[in-house]
C-alpha cells in the first residue's frame, strides 16, 4: 500500500446552508430544529481494504494509486478525518412498518462531505462508522456480512441499470461486533466492517417528515428549498408552491421508475420504510433485500416481515405509492391545498400500472404495445407462479424463442424453458396445458409483429439479465469472506459489471438456487439486524 496523498478536495454544502444541531456531544437524544449534527467517526483497531470500485473511483476524479493508498484506507475507515472537513449525521424521521417511528436518523452512518468531478457531485458516506446523536440504544456499527451485500449489491444494480446510491469501498475495521442474526437470543461477534456509500445526497423522505411531524415549519421550507436548489435546480425560478408540487411529481416519477426497475430485475427491497426512500428515486439501504429466484409475487425476503409481507415483491408498487403519500403529507403544510397533491398520486396509480406493462412488454420483446398485451402479460405472471420458474432464467431464455419454428401450437414446452422450472418432472398435466395455450398466444402475438427473432432477442436481452446477485451467490462470498478469502467478492464484482452479456466463463452462475440455499439463513431467510 502506497503512501500517497490525497488530492481531492471535500465540500460540505449540506452543513453550510442547513440548520445544524447546536449540541456537539455525541450522546443518543431528540434534535430539534435541525438538519444534522456533527460527529466523528470511531477509530477502528485495525483497518483493512477488502474491495473497491474502481471504476466508481475513477468517475470521482481518484485516481487508482490514491484508491489503494494509506490514505485513503484511514479516510474511508474512518480512523482519520480529511483536513477542512466536519462529518455530520443526518436527521429524519420515518413510518417504519406502516406506523410513525419518529425520529430516526442516521444512526451508523456518517457522512464525510461532498466530492465534485465533471459537473457530478457525489456525498461520502461512511455506514458503520460508530454511534451518532441517532442511535439510539445501537452501537452504530456494521458487519461484514451485511456490508458485502451492500456493496456487492449496490453496484451490481447500477450495472443493471437500476438507480441506486453506489458503494465505492468495503473496509474491515478489525472490530469485533455483537450480532443476534434472527433475533432467536443467539448474540454473538462477528467481524466489523464499513462501507463507503455515495449518491447525488442522502436526503430521504423522512428528512421532510421529521419536521412536518414535529410542525417546524420553518425548517421545513428550509430543506425543501435547500432540496430544490441545489438537486432540482430546474424548479426554483418557480413560484414556490407550484415549484414543491413540481417537486413532489418528480419524485414521484422517479420513485416509481425504480420500482419498475426492481419488477425488471426481481429485486425486493425488503424494508420500504419512508426512511429509506431516497428523494432521488434511488435504491438506499441495502438491507434483507432479495433477488427472486422462482417468481412469486408474495414472496419477501425479510424474516422480521414474515407475517405481514408488507414489503414482497408484488407489493412494492403500491407501498413505493403509500410512501409517497407520506411525503405528500408533509409537503402539503408548505403547499396548503390538498387538490393538487391528491391528482399527482391519483395519476401515479395509473402512471404505475402503465409502465409496468410497458416494462413487461419490453421483458417479451414486444415492439409497441397492442390491446391484449395486458391480458398476456397477467397470464404469464399467474403462470409463472403455478410452478417454481426461475425468473432470470425464464425470461433470459425466453429470447431464444422463435415465432417460425412453429407454423402451429407448440405440442410440448421447449427445453430452454423447462430449464426454468425448479422441479420439471413435477409439473402438473394442467399446467402443462396452461403453458402451451399461452406459448400459443405469445407466438401469435410475435407473428403480428414486424421483427426478425434475432433482432427482438438482441433487444430482450438488453432488458433480462443473465447474471443478477442471487442470494446464495451473495452468501459463498460472504462464507468465504468470513474465513478472509475474498476472491469470490472480487469475481463476482467483475461479473456482475456485464450483467447482460452472455460471460460463458461465468455460466456457473447462471443455474437456479441449489437446493441447500432454498430456506438457509442469509439466502432466503433476512432479518434486519445487519
Ligand atoms: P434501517 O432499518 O437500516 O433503515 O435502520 C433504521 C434506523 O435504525 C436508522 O435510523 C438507522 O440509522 C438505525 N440503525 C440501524 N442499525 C443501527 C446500528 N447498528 N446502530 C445505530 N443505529 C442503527
Ligand atoms: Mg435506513
Amino acid at each position: 500500500m502506497k503512501n500517497m496523498k490525497i488530492s481531492f478536495q471535500l465540500k460540505n454544502d449540506f452543513t453550510k446552508s442547513l440548520p445544524g444541531d447546536s449540541d456537539t456531544t455525541n450522546t443518543p437524544r431528540q434534535v430539534y430544529n435541525a438538519c444534522y449534527s456533527f460527529v466523528e467517526p470511531k477509530k477502528p483497531s485495525n483497518p483493512s481494504l477488502i474491495h473497491a470500485s474502481l471504476d466508481l473511483a475513477e468517475e470521482m476524479g481518484i485516481t487508482k494509486d490514491q484508491l489503494y493508498s494509506q490514505d485513503f484506507l484511514n479516510i474511508f475507515s474512518g480512523k482519520q478525518v480529511m483536513v477542512n472537513t466536519q462529518p455530520y449525521a443526518m436527521c429524519y424521521g420515518g413510518h417504519q412498518f406502516g406506523n410513525w417511528a419518529g425520529q430516526l436518523g442516521d444512526g451508523r452512518a456518517i457522512n464525510l462531505g461532498e466530492i465534485e468531478h465533471h459537473d457530478q457531485r457525489w456525498q461520502l458516506q461512511l455506514k458503520g462508522a460508530g454511534p451518532t446523536p441517532y442511535s439510539r440504544q445501537a452501537d452504530g456499527l456494521a458487519v461484514l456480512r451485511s456490508s458485502i451485500r451492500e456493496h456487492l449489491c449496490s453496484e451490481a444494480m447500477h450495472y443493471l441499470g437500476v438507480p441506486t446510491t453506489r458503494s465505492l469501498s468495503l473496509v474491515l475495521t478489525g472490530d469485533r461486533v455483537l450480532r443476534d442474526i434472527m433475533y432467536d437470543g443467539h448474540p454473538a461477534y462477528e467481524k466489523g466492517a464499513i462501507v463507503c456509500r455515495a449518491a447525488p445526497s442522502f436526503i430521504r423522505f423522512g428528512n421532510f417528515q421529521i419536521f412536518a411531524a414535529r410542525r417546524d415549519f420553518k425548517n421545513l421550507k428550509i430543506l425543501t428549498d435547500y432540496t430544490i436548489n441545489e438537486y432540482f435546480p430546474h424548479l426554483s425560478h418557480l413560484d414556490p408552491k407550484i415549484s414543491y408540487l413540481q417537486f413532489f411529481q418528480d419524485v414521484v416519477n422517479t420513485t416509481i421508475d425504480m420500482v419498475i426497475h426492481w419488477n425488471r430485475v426481481g429485486f425486493v427491497h425488503g424494508v420500504m420504510n419512508t426512511d429509506n426512500m431516497s428523494i432521488h428515486g434511488l435504491t438506499i439501504d441495502y438491507g434483507p433485500y432479495g433477488w427472486l429466484d422462482g417468481y412469486d409475487h408474495l414472496w419477501t425476503p425479510n424474516t422480521t416481515d414474515r407475517h405481514q409481507r408488507r414489503y414482497r415483491f408484488g407489493h412494492q408498487g403500491y407501498i413505493a405509492l403509500w410512501n409517497l403519500y407520506q411525503l405528500a403529507n408533509s409537503l402539503f403544510l408548505l403547499i396548503e391545498e390538498s387538490q393538487p397533491l391528491e391528482a399527482i398520486l391519483e395519476q401515479a396509480q395509473a402512471d404505475y400500472k402503465i409502465k409496468h406493462s410497458n416494462m413487461m412488454a419490453e421483458k417479451l420483446g414486444f415492439n409497441q404495445s397492442l390491446s391484449g398485451d395486458e391480458d398476456l402479460i397477467v397470464e404469464l405472471e399467474e403462470l409463472l407462479q403455478l410452478h417454481e420458474t426461475d425468473m432470470t432464467i425464464f425470461f433470459r431464455n425466453l429470447a431464444q424463442f422463435d415465432e417460425n419454428n412453429y407454423s402451429e401450437k407448440l405440442e410440448e414446452i421447449p427445453a430452454y424453458l423447462t430449464e426454468a422450472f425448479y422441479e420439471p418432472l413435477l409439473l402438473k398435466e394442467e399446467h402443462n396445458v396452461a403453458w402451451l395455450d399461452w406459448l400459443d398466444k405469445y407466438r401469435n402475438r410475435l407473428d403480428s409483429e414486424n421483427q426478425s427473432p434475432a433482432a427482438r432477442s438482441k433487444k430482450m436481452n438488453s432488458v433480462n439479465p443473465k447474471y443478477v446477485l442471487r442470494n446464495y451467490m451473495a452468501q459463498l462470498a460472504i462464507d468465504d469472506a468470513d474465513k478472509g478469502d475474498y476472491e469470490l467478492i472480487k469475481s463476482l464484482a467483475e461479473i456482475l459489471k456485464k450483467p447482460y452479456d452472455e460471460q460463458p466463463e461465468a455460466a456457473q452462475w447462471f443455474v437456479k438456487r441449489p437446493d441447500w440455499a432454498r430456506d438457509k439463513i442469509g439466502c432466503s431467510m433476512l432479518s434486519c439486524s445487519s
